[in-house]
């Protein structure tokens, strides 16, 4: 049976060519998925403008747009496990990581309930014999265009702020991941969310963005995806004059300082690295360390690597799944021995898993390299797996040119018991993110976003919400 997807209204099967996703974990075929033709995106896009200016949505008061939210967030609580068993079923992520992913939706979209009904317009100060107060304005529709890693948590970030702040959305998901989007879909219009605020369109990027960004209903694109795609739909938004927000990729220096608890820091290294299979954007996969301790330090790192438990995602016991997909182990595989080539060391993987329930599945060990320089190709380029890359470094100067020393600026971990150094490096480093004595803490109130190749604008906190909104000045003469 081809599943339907809603556009223009209602639940279409698409004229566009079947898409089939795979469960990465034993290469089963999950679903066959109705894609849209071009006039199917275009009439889509119509609908979803229509929706977004008709007065049941556009005229709403913020508090009165917060109820559709709050619905939707406990909407998301009752399915949450309809939701985290999608992503399993077509990311290969562990069971219990997708449903903290699920609650972690539902928390999202009553965090932008909750912003919609506070977040206060501006009486600017008076400069002469006027009032002028400031609103913010929905662009009207919103393109959301997301990866596979983690479409649960992604498409909230994007499709709550983008609904409170008055717009409709178009979801483009990844063509690895679209029964989560399907899900989230459901949910909405089950939370009674009126029709065409959320579309979903399934389908390969290169068939379906190029129609979508072309499309003048589309006011304001949100990307979260690889830097050369965002590149590229860069190009696309600045030929049509409309913003685009950039989330990519990532090449993220974590960094353990004489002074760290050793024990402590091994353990944010191996979750900021290998949690999800290093398929985060913010994984932690340079690993910078004194010269000094760089042997015992990889010596913990590596029993600790060894000691993770591959398996099935729906294994209560397991803590990593397989690879998204087959043909992304053959990239990490590639990298690995390209790593190999330049002199690096593999201290622990670099191998597939062996045994019976590892054989149709895409799983590779958690890798550890380290022999390298920064200059590698596997230390400057994106891998998106689970390879870390062990770096030395000499005093404070040397480690941050080093760790700076990458295209990318999303994230950066630190590992010291000295505040003063922790600043001092937190302020030296080109990242959106620093975590201190910990990794990859995420709050749905904290902006999120890349500095340099890693992305443009940032989402989440109330910015995520005006990130979906145009600033509007109005003056009333006073005298
Ligand atoms: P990708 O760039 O291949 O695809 C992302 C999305 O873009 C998919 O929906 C895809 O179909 C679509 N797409 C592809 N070509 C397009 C085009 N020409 N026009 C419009 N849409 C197009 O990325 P991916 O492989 O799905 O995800 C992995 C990447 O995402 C990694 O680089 C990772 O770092 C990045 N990522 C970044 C963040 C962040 O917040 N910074 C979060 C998660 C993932």
């Amino acid at each position: 049976m081809v599943l339907n997807f809603p556009a223009s209204g209602r639940w279409i099967s698409g004229s566009g060519q079947v898409l089939k996703t795979v469960n990465p974990a034993t290469g089963d075929i999950n679903a066959e998925i109705g894609t849209p033709s071009p006039e199917e995106i275009a009439d889509a896009c119509i609908f979803a403008h229509q929706s977004a200016a008709s007065d049941s949505w556009r005229k709403l008061k913020p508090h009165e747009r917060a109820t559709y939210l709050y619905r939707i967030s406990a909407a998301i609580t009752e399915d949450a496990e309809d939701l985290a068993q999608a992503q399993m079923l077509e990311n290969g992520k562990a069971l219990k990581e997708c449903r903290q992913q699920a609650a972690s939706a539902a928390a999202t979209f009553r965090y932008y309930a909750a912003a919609c009904e506070t977040l206060e317009s501006i009486v600017p100060p008076n400069r002469g014999n006027y009032l002028t107060v400031t609103t913010y304005e929905p662009y009207g529709v919103v393109a959301a265009i997301t990866p596979w890693n983690s479409p649960l948590t992604m498409e909230a970030q994007k499709v709550a702020p983008a609904l409170a702040a008055g717009n409709a959305v178009v979801l483009k998901p990844s063509e690895v991941t679209t029964l989560p989007s399907l899900t989230l879909a459901r949910i909405c219009e089950k939370a009674g969310l009126p029709a065409g605020l959320l579309t979903v369109l399934p389908g390969y990027g290169r068939d379906i963005g190029p129609t979508l960004l072309a499309r003048p209903e589309i006011r304001m694109v949100s990307f979260t995806g690889g830097t050369e795609t965002g590149r590229a739909i860069a190009g696309v938004a600045a030929k049509r004059l409309i913003p685009a927000a950039l989330e990519l990729g990532g090449k993220s220096p974590h960094i353990i300082l004489d002074d760290a608890d050793i024990p402590a820091a091994c353990d944010g290294v191996i979750d900021g690295i290998f949690e999800g299979m290093g398929q985060s954007c913010v994984a932690g996969s340079r690993l910078f360390v004194p010269r000094a301790k760089h042997d015992q330090i990889v010596a913990i790192l590596v029993e600790k690597a060894e000691a993770i438990r591959l398996g099935q995602p729906t294994g209560p016991d397991t803590d990593i799944g397989p690879l998204s997909s087959h043909h992304h182990r053959d990239k990490v595989e590639e990298y690995v021995e390209a790593a190999r080539k330049e002199g690096g060391i593999v201290a622990t993987g670099g191998s597939r898993p062996v045994g019976a329930q590892f054989d149709s599945g895409a799983f590779y060990r958690p890798t550890i390299i380290t022999g390298l320089t920064n200059s590698a190709r596997v230390c400057q380029e994106e891998i998106f797996g689970p390879v870390l890359c062990v770096l030395p470094f000499d005093d404070e100067d040397d480690l941050v040119a080093t760790a700076n020393d990458t295209a990318f600026g999303l994230a950066c971990g630190i590992w010291t018991s000295d505040y003063r150094r922790a600043w001092r490096i937190a302020r030296s480093i080109d990242a959106g993110t620093v975590w201190i004595n910990t990794y990859k803490q995420l709050s749905i109130a904290a902006p999120f976003g890349g500095f340099k190749e890693s992305g443009i604008g940032r989402e989440k906190g109330l910015q995520g919400m005006r990130l979906y909104q145009q600033a509007k000045s109005i003056y009333f003469a006073t005298a």
